[in-house]
């Protein structure tokens, strides 16, 4: 079929952009995910531990190494926002301000703040916090960070529930589950479609979103990147050279506003403040994850 955009990867930002893509009625949209797609949160076949924001999840990873959680990555429809620490990091707005004309903090502000509202973002209630995150909040007052959380009641909110449910019905977006993308199909240097695990799918746009780690690697197997890194992956040389394909994979050029944070954190530990405010010089972060007791599940 021809779709005018296909995605590969169904994981936090995949999720995005398929539904905010298919907004567009004229736009057909396919989504290509390697894991498993447990349909929308309502029909509740999603596994416990998947949905229970309370502790991360291990149940559907990448690695097979259970040990080695270093390079911990989901695969399932999601992707890390299906298995994380459900804090919403937001960083300084210098850093934004940095990136110059039309990427400024104002100009994003509004985004930021519609994305907190899509993925039901909260803070924490007193009840919620850490023993210990309980004492440091009383001790630090107002200068306290608390951060928040993208989770209904005890539910990791994911950003398959935030964004996909409410787009799922739509007849203009596809979502291929349990497929892999293998590599992009060129038309000399233009990119016409992906061939995966399920056959080639043909489109106007492609677009990854397999994470630092997938992408750069469906680029080498697709011929683009540095020649002798497009060789070893395929065995053949490179279609379109890119010296920076597969290199230097960084997270984000921001900084999390509780940079700064004084207690040791875990993902599941570290926590940012409540509020659109940049954390003051010297506030404290405090921790904050539902305790382990238990706690509601959502209610929609
Ligand atoms: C344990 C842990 C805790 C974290 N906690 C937090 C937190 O509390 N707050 C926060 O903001 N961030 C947190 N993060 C980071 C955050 O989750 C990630 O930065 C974010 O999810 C990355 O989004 P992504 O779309 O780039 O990749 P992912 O969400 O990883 O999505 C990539 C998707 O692509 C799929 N894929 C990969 N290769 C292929 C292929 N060849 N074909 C088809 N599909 C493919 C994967 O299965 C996956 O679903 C955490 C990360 C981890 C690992």
């Amino acid at each position: 079929m021809q779709f005018n955009v296909v995605i590969i990867g169904g994981g936090t930002a995949g999720c995005v952009l398929a539904s905010r893509l298919s907004e567009d009625p004229g736009q057909a949209v396919c989504l290509v995910e390697a894991g498993p797609d447990y349909g929308p949160y309502a029909g509740g076949g999603w596994p416990e531990d998947m949905v229970d924001g309370r502790q991360l999840a291990f149940s559907h990873s990448w690695e097979t190494d259970r040990e080695d959680r270093s390079q911990l990555r989901a695969r399932i429809l999601g992707g890390c926002s299906g298995h994380n620490a459900c804090v919403v990091l937001e960083g300084a707005p210098a850093d934004y301000d940095a990136w110059g004309p039309g990427w400024t903090y104002r100009e994003l502000e509004p985004y930021l703040r519609r994305a907190e509202r899509q993925l039901r973002t909260r803070r924490p209630t007193d009840d919620e916090l850490l023993p210990w995150g309980s004492a440091f909040l009383q001790a630090g007052g107002d200068a306290s960070i608390v951060n928040p959380l993208n989770a209904v009641g005890s539910v990791r909110w994911n950003a398959a529930f935030a964004y996909l449910d409410p787009a799922r019905n739509r007849p203009n977006l596809a979502i291929l589950a349990d497929t892999l993308g293998d590599r992009v199909l060129l038309d000399g240097e233009r990119a016409v479609g992906v061939a995966t695990s399920a056959g080639e799918l043909t489109a106007d746009t492609v677009m990854l979103t397999a994470s630092s780690y997938g992408s750069p690697a469906i680029l080498l197997r697709s011929g683009i990147g540095r020649i002798r890194d497009c060789r070893s992956a395929r065995g053949w040389p490179t279609t379109s050279e890119s010296v920076r394909a597969g290199s230097q994979p960084s997270c984000s050029r921001t900084r999390p506003r509780a940079s700064r944070a004084s207690i040791p954190s875990s993902w599941a530990r570290s926590r940012l403040r409540s509020g659109a405010r940049p954390a003051r010089r010297g506030s404290a972060t405090s921790s904050c994850f539902p305790r382990s007791s238990r706690a509601s599940r959502a209610t929609r």
